[in-house]
């Protein structure tokens, strides 16, 4: 008699975690694939991280994602970090290895990237100058992952330019802080754009940023994904740019924990694009 087929569990861990949206396309994958096991919020006070981390392995979890406030925190508590983590200064996946030890990973710069080639799949980091707005959580993996491809000049400009500046020292020469009222000029000749503030999200105001220097054949991200079409998408398209939504990335940086815990690499398809659509 053959044995039944592994039971896998993963899950999230945040606090608050009611809203994530992981469950949602983990579970689609495991249905999709004819997979055994769930993944599970795990509401998780900060205090209690570390304990929560180090339970894993004991009740049998292949790994967990990490959402805010853990990312940082959870740094410190893995056995071992791989480079973009690292790098990054964040985990959002984390593996259980098969002694049960903890590895940290970062998934959000790869999510990001494959969400700017569905969009174009010959799109190249070294086309040009890449602008980025916003110096937070989300900018690090967006400059890692830019960096990565093998960008050669991107230009970083937030509201508060002390972080754009240390970010830019940080990240090396390729990366440099350009004042947030200079931001519309830093528009020039790029050939990507990427939106990494909360403007323009729902219930936020829109982003502050003139476009007229900005060549039309320029990508333009957005990586927030309510709503789809932010004011800057829309002004975007209206004047003739190609553009992309933070939809993409959403579902791209789950795909590498989901392969490393159930074992194969799942794919994003109209199906689930509309289970996620329908959960906002
Ligand atoms: P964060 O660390 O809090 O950073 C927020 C950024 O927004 C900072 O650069 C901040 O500038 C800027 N900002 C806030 N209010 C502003 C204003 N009134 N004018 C100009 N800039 C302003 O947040 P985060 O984690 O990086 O997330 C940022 C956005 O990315 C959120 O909308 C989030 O939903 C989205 N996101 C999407 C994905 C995805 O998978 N698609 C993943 C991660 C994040 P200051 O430094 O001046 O405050």
């Amino acid at each position: 008699m053959s044995a039944n087929p592994p039971y896998t569990l993963a899950g999230v861990m945040g606090w608050p975690v009611s809203h994530s949206r992981s469950p949602i396309l983990h579970n689609h994958w495991i249905g999709e694939l004819g997979l055994r096991g769930a993944y599970v919020l795990l509401p998780v006070q900060p205090e209690q991280l570390e304990t929560a981390l180090r339970a894993l392995p004991v009740l049998g979890f292949a790994g967990c994602n990490l959402t805010i406030p853990h990312k940082v925190a959870a740094l410190s508590i893995v056995n071992r970090l791989d480079s973009v983590a690292q790098r990054i200064g964040a985990v959002n996946t984390v593996v259980v290895e098969p002694d049960g030890t903890l590895t940290g990973h970062n998934t959000d710069a790869f999510g990001f990237i494959q969400s700017l080639l569905d969009a174009q799949p010959d799109w190249r980091a070294d086309r040009g100058p890449i602008t980025v707005i916003g110096a937070g959580g989300a900018a690090r993996a967006i400059l890692a992952g830019l960096l990565d491809q093998g960008a050669t000049e991107i230009r970083l400009v937030n509201r508060s330019s002390d972080k754009a500046t240390e970010m830019a020292l940080e990240f090396g020469s390729l990366v440099r802080a350009v004042s947030w009222s200079e931001r519309s000029e830093a528009l020039r000749g790029a050939s990507l754009l990427v939106n990494t503030t909360n403007q323009g999200m729902h219930g936020q105001e829109a982003l502050d940023l003139e476009l007229d220097a900005l060549p039309t054949a320029a990508l333009v991200c957005d990586i927030i994904y309510v709503p789809l079409e932010t004011p800057l998408l829309l002004k975007a398209r209206q004047r003739g740019n190609p553009t992309v939504n933070g939809l993409g990335m959403l579902i791209h940086q789950a795909r590498p924990g989901f392969k490393a815990w159930f074992g194969a690499m799942p794919q994003p398809s109209a199906a689930l694009m509309d289970k996620v659509l329908a959960s906002f």
